[in-house]
């Protein structure tokens, strides 16, 4: 059997078209830009790939993005009071600070100072815990990114056995909560899980969110299962050449799965997408305004 392959490129287009017509639709009717704060410390390449590539798609969805560009040896002090700025800002309804922060900044007070209206990230403790209490919040991108991937699958989820691979707070654990909302049966593995294959061979949806190069083989999977591969890991080939790959050895398992999602051109691109649904439901909900119309995309 071949894997239908899930085109993350594809359903990223969609959702950030959808949410450009959303966005058009708010302005005409409330006279409203949302806008998007991306706070980048230091000059860290791929963190400035990823600021660059927000910049760009956000302006595109229509909405109002700023950047801001800090030195790697900013002060804890300083950076809380740009964030105390950006709290305050009317213009601005999403804050993000891009990850990791350099080691003398402490990343979680970072993030506990963000206003969590305006945490399009999700990982404030207030949207985490509303999350895991089953309450409306703004959920973590990549997992939402996820939930919307195994939609264009199945159209419901519900009573599907599900194992989600990684226990991170910006991955596994928003993405257990979500599945759970979904009513599909979770189990959620991580480095002290014995038997990992046998665990993965009775789940039909298998997420994967380890940072290890294609450890989910395919004689783990389920025949027919969907799987969504959120690892993204550069491996050196023997040409010297470095390549993308995911935590799932590819090959082997679209040989066995009913759908899978590649690396890259799968999870990576509905993390920016589900960035901008975020902003516009903050922008929405800070203003008062009806949600937007983003639920039907999944
Ligand atoms: P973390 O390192 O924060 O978490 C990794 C998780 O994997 C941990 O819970 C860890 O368990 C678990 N783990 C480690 N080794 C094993 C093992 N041998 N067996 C089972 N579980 C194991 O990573 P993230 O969640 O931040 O990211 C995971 C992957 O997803 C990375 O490759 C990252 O690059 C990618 N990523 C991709 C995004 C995208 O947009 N596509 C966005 C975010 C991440 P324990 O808790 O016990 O240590």
């Amino acid at each position: 059997m071949t894997a239908r392959i899930i085109d993350g490129k594809a359903i990223a287009a969609a959702v950030r078209a959808h949410v450009a017509d959303e966005v058009a639709r708010v302005q005409r009717a409330h006279a409203m830009t949302p806008g998007l704060a991306v706070v980048l410390v230091g000059s860290d390449p791929a963190s400035e790939v990823y600021v660059r590539s927000k910049h760009k798609l956000t302006q595109a969805a229509g909405m109002a993005s700023f950047e801001h560009v800090l030195p790697s040896d900013v002060g804890q002090d300083e950076l809380l009071a740009l964030i105390g700025r950006l709290n305050r800002d009317p213009l601005v309804h999403g804050i993000l600070v891009q990850l990791p922060l350099p080691k003398s900044l402490d990343t979680e007070s970072i993030i506990n100072a963000i206003d969590p209206a305006k945490d399009v990230d999700g990982l404030h403790p207030n949207n985490a815990g509303r999350l895991a209490a089953g309450l409306p919040a703004l959920s973590p991108c990549t997992p939402l990114g996820c939930i919307i991937l195994t939609k264009s699958v199945h159209a419901s989820l519900q009573g599907m056995n599900a194992i989600v691979i990684g226990r991170s707070n910006l991955v596994g654990r928003p993405l257990v909560q979500l599945l759970l909302n979904e009513n599909a049966t979770v189990t959620i593995a991580h480095s002290r899980s014995r038997d990992l294959a046998q665990l993965c061979a009775r789940a039909d949806l298998v997420y994967a969110a380890v940072g290890k190069p294609e450890m989910v083989r395919g004689d783990w999977i389920k025949p027919g299962a969907t799987v969504i591969d959120v690892g993204i890991n550069r491996l050196s080939g023997t040409d010297g050449k470095t390549r993308l790959v995911g935590d799932v050895a590819f090959q082997e398992a679209s040989g066995v799965a009913g759908a899978i999602t590649p690396v890259p051109g799968g999870v990576g691109q509905m993390t920016v997408a589900c960035l901008l649904v975020n902003t516009l439901r903050a922008a929405c909900a800070i203003h008062g305004l009806p949600p937007p119309e983003v639920q039907p995309l999944w």
